[in-house]
């Protein structure tokens, strides 16, 4: 039987059904120049100068509709990557899966993305799709309407139009955005499995803007999060900085975890999960990430390798004990085997760098030491480096253990606090409660729970 015309599509027309184009002219939206970056005002003026269609898309556009402040301004244009780099100075092309340009202003850098097409063939040169359905090169140039079918979210897949100011709206994101809605472009399964950090993505966006993820683009998640175990681990860090260092960690955790996502992207974490969210691991991520975004709030710096010391703090400890009970190792070399083993089991989903994973690890031994406060050893660790974070990180675990560990937090509270007499007098006294015997008998000793025993 000869195949009917539908039948002939392409496997891409059936994933990308056509978008209906709807023009919103400058009379009819509220985005003004004066909110676009001049950076960006400059590379589009300037594509479009040279004959090139140049629009602002993505997140830029989004965030303005919202009367929100973008975090960056992102371009596409009909300009070729190596066009893009004939007409600025201060530009760098990027990429393997997406060629990019990136054209450079301090620390300003603005996104140039060439229109992209429909792959008709698989794999060639330039596009490709691995059985599952990823794509893993994709640098077929197209018209904008199929760029934006290729876009992931309706929200997303507005452009703002230099010549004219005009919004191209190809798949109704401003009704979407009306209604508070993340919705994926095309086939949500077929989306998902092109790229599974679309998954990521659905839950980053409705957390940091508040919206809900439309029924049909939030079913397949929780069935298709194992597919982010092909994602790149180092993608998957970025990703992850993005999601819980941006000053929504603790709801972007909670949905993530709904979703089955987190135990995805952190599976040393899944065994310690309950229903009622009351293991100390379950605490810890409460607080650590509780405090993340308190501290954005505040306009204070984070470090990734405090809120990753946090996370992988319990499971650490849980494979410490293990360590300690095989191999018969003393409390502190199975905590620092178990940081070693545990760390490199991580870093093969998420790739936490080594200066990162430095700090982890230091972040850990400070916890080690904190109980060992006799002679100048308190003095001495005020020095280090790291100790801030060690001790912030020790008041954590004195908030959800309490006990032991919440009086040496206390008492190391006090000391930060006290004066060279005071402290000198602090540390004496510790002298007078803890005879010399116990304080040997301290590397060797194990308790129930695994946590170190403090010296008094
Ligand atoms: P923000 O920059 O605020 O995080 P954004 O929407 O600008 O949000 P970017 O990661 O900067 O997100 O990407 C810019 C645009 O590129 C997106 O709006 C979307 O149109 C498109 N895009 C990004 N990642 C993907 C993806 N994985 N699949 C499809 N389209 C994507
Ligand atoms: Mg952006």
């Amino acid at each position: 039987m000869p195949m009917n015309k539908d039948e002939q599509m392409t496997l891409s027309q059936r994933v990308y059904p056509e978008l209906s184009l709807n023009v919103i002219t400058r009379q009819e939206h509220n985005i003004s120049r004066k909110q676009i970056s001049e950076n960006a005002l400059k590379v589009l003026y300037r594509l479009h100068g040279a004959g090139y269609d140049a629009f602002l898309v993505g997140g830029g556009v989004r965030d303005l509709l919202l009367n929100e402040i973008p975090k960056d301004f992102d371009v596409a244009t009909s300009a070729t990557p190596e066009e893009v780099r004939k007409l600025f100075r201060n530009c760098r092309l990027i990429g393997r899966r997406f060629r990019l340009a990136h054209v450079m202003f301090g620390r300003e850098i603005i996104e140039v993305a060439t229109f992209r097409g429909h792959h008709q063939e698989q794999n060639t040169p330039t596009a490709s799709h691995a059985e599952s359905g990823i794509i893993l090169r994709d640098n077929v140039y197209g018209s904008i309407d199929e760029d934006a079918e290729r876009r992931d979210f309706t929200i997303n897949a507005m452009y703002y139009n230099i010549s004219n100011y005009s919004i191209h709206d190809y798949a109704n994101g401003i009704e979407d955005l009306e209604d508070r809605l993340i919705r994926l472009i095309g086939d949500p399964e077929t989306r998902y499995r092109e790229d599974p950090v679309r998954m990521l993505r659905a839950i980053r966006f409705a957390v940091k803007l508040d919206f809900d993820i439309e029924e049909d683009t939030a079913e397949p998640i929780e069935r298709l999060a194992p597919l982010l175990r092909d994602i790149p681990a180092a993608r998957l860090y970025e990703e992850s900085l993005k999601m819980l260092q941006t000053g929504h960690a603790l709801e972007t955790y909670h949905l993530m975890r709904q979703y089955g996502l987190f135990q995805q992207l952190f599976p040393v974490i899944a065994d310690h999960f309950t229903p009622d969210y009351s293991s100390k691991a379950e605490k810890m991520l409460d607080m650590a990430f509780d405090s993340t975004d308190l501290r954005i709030e505040e306009g204070k710096r984070v470090n990734p390798a405090f809120m990753f010391a946090a996370i992988f703090w319990y499971p650490m400890l849980s494979l410490a004990e293990t360590l300690m009970e095989e191999k018969n190792l003393s409390y502190y070399d199975s905590v620092m085997e178990a940081g070693n083993i545990l760390i490199d089991r991580v870093v093969k989903t998420i790739a936490i760098p080594r200066r990162h994973t430095a700090t982890i690890r230091e972040i850990w031994q400070l916890q080690l030491r904190f109980p060992r406060r006799n002679g100048k050893r308190a003095f001495r660790l005020l020095d280090i480096n790291k100790f801030r974070a060690g001790y912030d990180f020790l008041e954590m675990r004195g908030l959800i253990e309490g006990g032991d560990v919440e009086e040496l937090a206390n008492w190391w509270t006090t000391f930060i606090s006290a004066g060279r007499n005071m402290r000198q007098a602090m540390v004496n006294d510790l002298g007078n409660s803890a005879p010399q015997g116990k304080k040997r008998r301290y590397r060797k000793k194990k308790t129930a729970s695994g946590k170190p025993q403090t010296q008094e």
